[in-house]
């Protein structure tokens, strides 16, 4: 299966491959839940997937922005990892996962932008109604950089959480309307990819939230002044086993996104890790050296909480 996953998480990293992943270890683990937070807005199933039945909820997110979907590879990679030490009861960075599950539950969702994604890796589906706009948003036919969902909005910058302060600064940025990155969107959570997982956290009772994108070997965890209780222990032992440094996100970054409303609204712990070094998008041979970076903070998380 190793093997299997290896080729699946290493291509190219699609849809299709998200989905032949996700099925392969739903299949091999019954302990390991599968199913789908809602659909995107060209109507894919976004899967979640759920391991433990503890208290304490523990959510890992990948892939907002359609070019870094190496971060939901990396997701699917660290999953295949984990269920095969559960399974074998073995523990890993010091920690017995029998007693992680027990105590925790863990939620995975490799990949909440499932059309970017797809738009990133194959271009614009020719046979979809919204084939020209997606041309005329982006400019050209070449999907490479696509980081926005298939309405060309940034689900990043979508969230509940400094929105009409980044509305404000979108005409200096020269942003009018959807297009390939950087548009909030008309309202707050106005996507389904959004809309579903702020509604899934709230009612839902999450304990931390780790966001990932590429690039730049950092970790933020504060929005503005804010910042919860027992985020910055966490944050400095995260900093530790990436190796990566602990910044405030600048400009245009600091508005609107996940780790912005988990903090503002939702006064938890929320953590966004910069994955990788280099030029989006990272090739996906960097795969390997990304879960080096950060395998031990990915295992570690949630004892952290
Ligand atoms: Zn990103």
């Amino acid at each position: 299966m190793q093997t299997e996953m290896k080729e699946i998480t290493d291509g190219r990293f699609d849809y299709a491959a998200l989905m032949q992943g996700v099925r392969i270890l739903s299949d091999r683990y019954p302990f390991l839940q599968f199913s789908y937070l809602t659909e995107s807005v060209m109507g894919k199933g976004i899967p979640i997937l759920r391991l433990g039945e503890g208290e304490k909820e523990l959510y890992y997110i990948g892939t907002h922005h359609g070019a870094e979907r190496i971060t939901g590879a990396l997701l699917l990679r660290f999953l295949c990892e984990f269920c095969a030490l559960a399974e074998g009861g073995h523990a890993i960075f010091g920690m017995n996962l029998a007693y992680i599950l027990k105590s925790r539950s863990l939620f995975v969702i490799p990949v909440l932008n499932v059309d970017g994604a797809d738009i990133a890796a194959n271009g614009a589906p020719r046979d979809s109604l919204l084939y020209a706009r997606l041309v005329g948003m982006n400019g050209s036919e070449d999907f490479t950089h696509w980081q926005a969902n298939a309405r060309g909005v940034d689900l990043n910058h979508n969230y509940d959480a400094g929105f009409a302060e980044y509305k404000r600064l979108e005409p200096t940025l020269g942003i009018t309307g959807g297009g390939p990155t950087r548009f909030s969107g008309e309202a707050p959570e106005s996507e389904p990819e959004t809309g579903a997982l702020c509604n899934y956290l709230r009612f839902n009772h999450p304990t931390a939230v780790l966001t990932l994108h590429t690039q730049g070997q950092e970790i933020y965890y504060t929005s503005g002044d804010r910042c919860p209780p027992r985020a910055v222990a966490a944050a400095q032992r995260l900093a530790k086993c990436t190796g990566y440094t602990l910044a405030a996100p600048e400009g245009a970054a600091a508005y609107g996104g996940l780790t912005d409303f988990c903090i503002q609204k939702l006064g938890i712990p929320a953590f966004t890790f910069e994955c990788g070094k280099g030029k989006n998008p990272l090739p996906q041979s960097d795969l390997p050296l990304l879960y080096a970076e950060t395998r031990e903070a990915l295992f570690t998380f949630p004892s952290m909480f």
